[in-house]
This record gives C-alpha cells, sequence and structure tokens, in this order.
C-alpha cells in the first residue's frame, strides 16, 4: 500500500492552469487505484513571490521539498522579474532546488507518440530514446561562480568528477535495463554523448563510462560524439535508446528531443537522485499564453505518470506503477484519437479541457 505526500510548486505562467488540469487528473487515477494515496500540499515559489516578496523559494518551501516524497514543479520565471544582477530568479530556484535535493540525474524521455505530427519524414520505425542529463556538474558548477575580468575577458569551469559521472552513467544503464530497447530492432544500449576527441574533461567522463559499462554486459554501449548525435539525433533518432551526457550538452539536445517529438507541450522530464525527486514539464512559463486556458498540460501530466513510475519502483508498489501505466495510456488514446489537442498541437481545446478529457478515457481502458 504506497500513501505519498507530494509537494506541488504550480509556480509562474501557465503553472497554475497546467498544474491544476494535472492534479485532476492524478487525483481521479489515485482515487480509482486500489491502494494508492496522495496527500498534496501546494506551495507558492517562483518569480510572482520574488516579485511580492523578495524570495522565490522560501526556506519552509525548501524544507517541504525535502520532506516530502516526490515534489511536482509546473514553471518557474517570468521574464519582466529580475533580480538586481538583471538574471531571472528561474535558474537560482532551479539550481538551488537540484543542489539541496542532490538530483544527480536528469531524464528527458523523447518519445513521438501515435498521432502526433512531428517535423521529420521518416518516423516509421518509430521514436523512443531517453536523455539522461548529468544534472550537478559539467558546465552548470559553474552557476553562481564564473569570472568577468574587466570588460575584456569572461570565464566559466566545466567540472567532471568520477563520483558525479558514476552516477549518472550508473542511472543511464539501470534505466537501459527496465525498458524495452531502442524501436528499431528491441536492443538494450546507452550511448555516451561527449566532445572526448578535444577536452580531457569529456575524454575523462568516457573513461569513467566505459568503466561502469563493464558492470552491465546486457546492455550495449557505445561513445558518439555530441556534435554527431545532434545530426543522428534528426536522421536516425530510431537507433537510440538511452543517451547520457554532461549537463550542458543535455540541457541542449533535451530541447533538440523535444522539437523532434512535438514539441515542449508534450514533453516531460524527471530529476533524480538518490533520496529524492523532482518532476516538471521542460516548458518555462509560457507568459504570452498565461490565464487563456490554452496551454496544453500534457507535458506536466506526463511529469506525473513518471513521477508514479519513480515511487512505484523506489517502494516496489504496483499500484504507483499502475497509476504511471494508466495516466501514459489515456494520453497515449487522447493523442492517437487526436480528441481533445491544444493549439500546439493543431485543435482548439482549453488545458482543463484535455484534463477532463484524459479522465474520461482512463475510466474506459
Ligand atoms: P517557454 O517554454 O515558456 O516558451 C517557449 C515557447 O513554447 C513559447 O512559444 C510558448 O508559448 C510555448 N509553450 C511552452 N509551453 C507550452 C505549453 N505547455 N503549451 C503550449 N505552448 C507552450 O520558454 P521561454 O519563453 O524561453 O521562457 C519563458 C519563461 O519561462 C522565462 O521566464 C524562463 O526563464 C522560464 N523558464 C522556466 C523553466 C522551468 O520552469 N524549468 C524552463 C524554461 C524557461
Amino acid at each position: 500500500m504506497g500513501s505519498y505526500r507530494i509537494a506541488l510548486l504550480p509556480g509562474d505562467g501557465i503553472g497554475p492552469e497546467v498544474m491544476d488540469a494535472t492534479v485532476a487528473v492524478m487525483r481521479h487515477i489515485a482515487s480509482g487505484t486500489s491502494g494508492l494515496d496522495m496527500e498534496l500540499t501546494s506551495h507558492e515559489a517562483g518569480a510572482t513571490l520574488y516579485r511580492q516578496q523578495g524570495v522565490a523559494l522560501p526556506d519552509d518551501v525548501l524544507a517541504d521539498c525535502l520532506d516530502a516524497d516526490a515534489v511536482l514543479l509546473a514553471a518557474i520565471g517570468l521574464p519582466d522579474v529580475r533580480k538586481p544582477d538583471g538574471t531571472e530568479v528561474q535558474p537560482d530556484m532551479m539550481v538551488g532546488l537540484r543542489r539541496a535535493l542532490d538530483l544527480h540525474s536528469a531524464v528527458r524521455p523523447v518519445k513521438l507518440y501515435p498521432g502526433v505530427d512531428g517535423p521529420l519524414k521518416n518516423t516509421e520505425s518509430g521514436i523512443d530514446f531517453v536523455i539522461v542529463r548529468e544534472n550537478l556538474e559539467g558546465l552548470f558548477s559553474s552557476y553562481g561562480g564564473g569570472a568577468v575580468v574587466g570588460d575584456t575577458v569572461a570565464t566559466d569551469t566545466l567540472v567532471v568528477t568520477r563520483e558525479g559521472t558514476q552516477k549518472v552513467v550508473d542511472f543511464a544503464f539501470k534505466l537501459a535495463e527496465r525498458r524495452n530497447g531502442r524501436p528499431v530492432d528491441g536492443q538494450r544500449k546507452v550511448t555516451c554523448v561527449d566532445k572526448a576527441n578535444v577536452f580531457r574533461s569529456f575524454a575523462f567522463f568516457r573513461k569513467v563510462f566505459e568503466d561502469v559499462a563493464v558492470e552491465y554486459p546486457e546492455v550495449a554501449s557505445e561513445s558518439c560524439y555530441v556534435d554527431a548525435m545532434s545530426l543522428y539525433m534528426v536522421q536516425n533518432p530510431s537507433d537510440f535508446d538511452v543517451l547520457v551526457m554532461e549537463n550542458q550538452f543535455g540541457d541542449i539536445l533535451s530541447d533538440l528531443g523535444a522539437g523532434i517529438v512535438g514539441g515542449l507541450g508534450l514533453a516531460p522530464s524527471a530529476e533524480v537522485g538518490d533520496q529524492h525527486a523532482l518532476f516538471q514539464p521542460s516548458h518555462g512559463s509560457a507568459p504570452q499564453i498565461a490565464g487563456k486556458n490554452v496551454a496544453n498540460p500534457l507535458a506536466t501530466i506526463l511529469s506525473a505518470a513518471m513521477m508514479f513510475d519513480w515511487l512505484g519502483d523506489r517502494h516496489q508498489d504496483q499500484a504507483a506503477l499502475d497509476a504511471s501505466r494508466r495516466i501514459e495510456q489515456s494520453v497515449t488514446a487522447l493523442l492517437t484519437e487526436r480528441k481533445c489537442c491544444t493549439a500546439d498541437q493543431g485543435g482548439d481545446a482549453g488545458t482543463s479541457d484535455v484534463g477532463d478529457a484524459l479522465i474520461t478515457l482512463a475510466d474506459n481502458l
């Protein structure tokens, strides 16, 4: 029997709308899943709060995120809300949460659902791979640091450690063990994406990858330079199963991944550590469409499905795994039938309509 306390951070812009639709689906699925209980605690955090109170992530909210079984976040940041140094509050809050919760691995599924009109022509073999991004080190180690010398030179330092690389690579291989392999032939495979031909830090990343790969003889392994991978993701996406890479490379390639499977409105994510996990759509707060009930909530709803999957795997809880599967099956049915699409998917449905349609579909699975 799983009983979970989930901290909700609706945030800014379209965040509260997509969170409302997601919570409606989660409550419905949980109430129909025997042995699954949820307690949801919603908190204000983000740019709107910063504008009102001068703080984006209050200490008590962070404490509740640390105390909860999982965190579900919708969107943080508004372009016109800035700190005195001119930067937005979003990176401060997200990097702060990642560091506080020790979320070493970020997971971005790149999956083309039936019925979705992606930009690529040849997708008969299917697209279903996962980007695993190292989430605490790499170029982002420099966040809050870096140096500017006068008006002439600026530096940020990229950091790769054996411990951090081992964790993310190990996570990637364990994920490959749970998946069904690459679409083209079902082969389970982890691909290291790096720039080992040029930089010592990436040659080291690859060396650690190869050391870890030996422990997973049932999963194929290979390495690829990041520039070539950005070509292959467009030309042969069905060749890949799990990709693992440094933080900044993962940041960039995961948006390319979202682009080839229908855009940010369909791109969920998970950020996972040894003790905590945070789930959020890959998109931001889309302020230009906020408050109009037109935003696509599916990326957040699929992030909730990833949350139930993580809880189920971590606690060996079949009820949570079932909830995850039911949400994903409902989303698949909705997209396949092209029944209730928001504007980004070529339809005219409202954000709340999508939540309602999923609830009806879930009842008829
Ligand atoms: P964005 O993701 O908010 O929007 C990019 C484009 O995608 C826009 O055209 C937007 O309308 C569209 N879009 C995004 N989500 C959508 C959805 N669910 N349904 C339909 N269309 C959607 O990125 P941006 O414009 O670069 O940033 C806006 C704000 O969000 C900024 O303040 C930025 O800092 C913040 N941001 C937050 C996060 C986060 O919370 N993790 C991530 C990225 C950006």
